[in-house]
Parts: structure tokens; sequence; C-alpha cells
């Protein structure tokens, strides 16, 4: 067997990005915008559906950003943000200068918790300052409690920025993660289920915000032979060659949707009789995955002591790669002074929860390799 690197979620081509590519090249369409460009978020309202507007951007955290700003987010202003996350889905916050009020997850989804995300509003608008906008996560690709968060927000009017970063391809009730919130937000960055080498996009109802979005990415020019401008703009804009990749990357999505939710059955029946094992799974059928990353969580207290630190370290042994839990951002040192809502829920998945290697490109021979570390490190007779 080789003992090449097993990686938690790598880049996956499915053949034709390179023409998408060599067309750019030999039309000269080197630089943003372009054929592309336009293509591949046509090819992302399609997917997507719910009469959706696409903006491809340089990244899903540039996305975020711009998100923030059309929600006018400004300074001073109050974001609540779940705080099971990966970073970029708070420091957009900072970016506008704004605070990041941090709530803990349920233990169903691992996203916002219903409770404290209602807790959270209340005791901020009794202290004089009602949250600008909600950013609400589908981790590791599983959909939030669509319904009941929605419904918090709307009860407090408060617009949902919707971090669909990981979940492109996931659902509740049959419609697609990226077009619950006012904005959503979409990632291409080289580990996530398509890539466009770095990309991301933003998801507006209409196509006002839509435009605003792309004035706003590429430096904001007001309409005049010269260059003016009344607002501050950014570079944010996606490039066509990149786009190129990522129109490639569509026609191969549903397949690796379906890749990807075939590891997590992997492990899910290799777990099934492991004592004191779960592996993150959807809670009922309105929910559906596109499992990214498949996680497990460790009980200690039934695994005879074994921690996922203990895994993580002999899949390293054997050159695979996993890695902990999103870090809480309430446990950074970076935002650890902001206020934080909830329970110990997030901070007890972070202690046991590891991720898995999840590619969609994962061999045979790769799943036996990790079956041989978790046979031995679990005693299990095969
Ligand atoms: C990857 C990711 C982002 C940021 O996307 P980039 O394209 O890497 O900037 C934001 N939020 C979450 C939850 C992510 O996983």
């Amino acid at each position: 067997m080789s003992n090449q690197k097993i990686w938690l979620s790598s880049p996956h081509m499915g053949g034709t990005e390179q023409n998408y590519v060599n067309e750019a090249f030999e039309s000269n369409w080197v630089a943003p915008l372009g054929p592309n460009v336009t293509g591949f978020e046509q090819d992302l309202e399609k997917f997507i559906g719910q009469d959706s507007h696409v903006g491809a951007l340089s990244s899903g955290t540039a996305a975020l950003h711009l998100g923030l700003i059309l929600l006018g987010v400004k300074a001073g202003d109050e974001v609540i943000c779940q705080s099971m996350t990966f970073s970029a889905s708070a420091n957009p916050i900072m970016y506008q200068g704004a605070t990041p009020i941090f709530i803990d997850s349920e233990k169903e989804t691992w996203n916002l918790c219903p409770i404290a995300l209602e807790e959270a509003i209340t005791d901020r608008i009794s202290k004089g300052k009602k949250p600008k906008a909600i950013i609400a996560v589908h981790l590791y690709g599983m959909p939030y409690k669509v319904d009941e968060i929605h419904a918090i927000a709307k009860k407090y009017e408060i617009p949902v920025l919707e971090d669909s970063a990981e979940a492109l391809g996931s659902h509740y009730k049959n419609q697609k993660c990226g077009t619950f919130g006012e904005i959503g937000v979409l990632s291409f960055n080289g580990n996530k289920i398509i890539t466009t080498s770095g990309g991301g996009a933003i998801v507006t109802k209409n196509k006002e915000s839509k435009d605003k979005v792309i004035f706003l990415s590429t430096q904001a020019r007001d309409n005049a032979p010269h260059y003016q401008h009344s607002e501050v703009g950014y570079n944010y804009r996606m490039s066509n060659i990149c786009a190129g990749i990522g129109r490639g990357q569509m026609e191969v999505l549903e397949d690796h949707v379906g890749l990807r939710r075939k590891m997590h059955e992997f492990y899910k029946d290799y777990f099934k009789d492991v004592e004191g094992v779960t592996v993150f799974s959807e809670p009922d059928s309105n929910y559906f995955s596109n499992h990214w990353l498949s996680a497990i969580v460790l009980d200690p207290s039934k695994t005879g002591g074994k921690t996922r630190e203990d895994l993580r370290l002999a899949l390293e042994q054997a050159n695979i790669e996993s890695r902990p839990l999103w870090k809480p951002m309430h446990l950074q040192p970076v935002f650890e002074s902001y206020p934080y809502y909830g329970k110990n829920v997030s901070e007890k998945l972070f202690d046991d929860g590891l991720c898995m290697p999840s590619g969609s490109n994962l061999t045979e021979e790769d799943k036996n390799r990790i079956r041989t570390v978790l046979n031995q490190f679990f005693n299990k007779k095969i």
C-alpha cells in the first residue's frame, strides 16, 4: 500500500475545467469579467433556484463583507454570529467596525441555537441596541434549523446573512441552502465542495442588490468617462480564469455531493457498532447535507478513555489528515472579549469532535487505509 497523504478535503477536478480556462486564454478574457463569470453565475442561479441572483466574487469572505454592507452594518452596530464556525464568518463584522455577539450551537445541527439566539436578541434590545443582522451558518454542509431561526429573525425584524460557504448542494425541505437568507454566501475555496482555486459568490433576492454588489466589488465606479467615485469601493470581483474552473466544476457538483455523502455513509457504516462514537448526521428527512466534511464525536467515557486527540494522532501517524471541529469564536483570543450567549454545547463539540477525511476523490485504497487505522485504534475485530 502506498503511504501518500490522505487529505481532509482536497480539490477534485472533473475534467472540463481546463477547456473553459483555455477558452479564456484564447479569447484573451484574462481580465476580471468575461463570459466565464457570466456563465458561472447563470449555472449557480439555475442550480440553487428560487429566482436567485448570483454575483461571483474573489472569496466567500468578500461576499460576507459585501453582504454586511448591503444590510447597512456600520461602525458601532452589533451583529449576531454563530460562535462555532470558521473565523471568516465573523471577521467581516470587524472590517465594518461593528461588534460581534456570539451564539452557542444546538446539539442536532451544531448550528445557531434558537433559544440562545432569542435570549441574545432580547437582552441586546434591553441594553439599548437591536442587532443589525444575524449570521447563520450551515456547518459542514448541515442546514441550520431554518424554520426556527427565520421565525425568530422575522419576529424581531432582523435580516439573516446566510453563510452557506460549506453547504452548496445541501437543502432543507427541498429548498437549496444559500437561498434562505436576505443574502446568501457561497465559497469556492480550494477545500470546499467545488473550487475555483479561490472564490466566492453572493446570492441576492433581486437584481438591484446584485447590481449594487457588482458596483461595490469593482471599485464603485460611477458612470463617467473618467474615474469618478461617490462611494468606497472594493476589488472583490471574480476573475474570468477562476470562473472558468467554476463552470467545469458545476458539471460535476451533483456527482461530488453524491461522493461526499458516500464518504459519510462509509463512516456511518463503520461506526454503527463502535461504542462511544457518533457520526454527525441529519436529524430528520427535512435536512439534506452535502456532507462537505464527515465529522464524528467521541465520548471518552464510552471509548475506554480514548479521546479525539488520540485518534487524530493515530491517523497522523499513518499520514492521514483529520482535524478537530471549528474552535468556537468566543474561545478565540481575537474574539474572547465580545458577548456570548448560550451554554457549553459548542465547547463540548470542540473538545470531542473530529473531522475525518471526506473528499469526493478518496479511493477504495484510501478507505482501506483509514479502516485499518480505525480497526487498530478501536480494537475492532474484522
Ligand atoms: C470557507 C468559509 C468561509 C470563507 O470562504 P473563503 O472563500 O475561504 O473566503 C466563510 N464561512 C465558512 C463557514 C467557511 O467554511
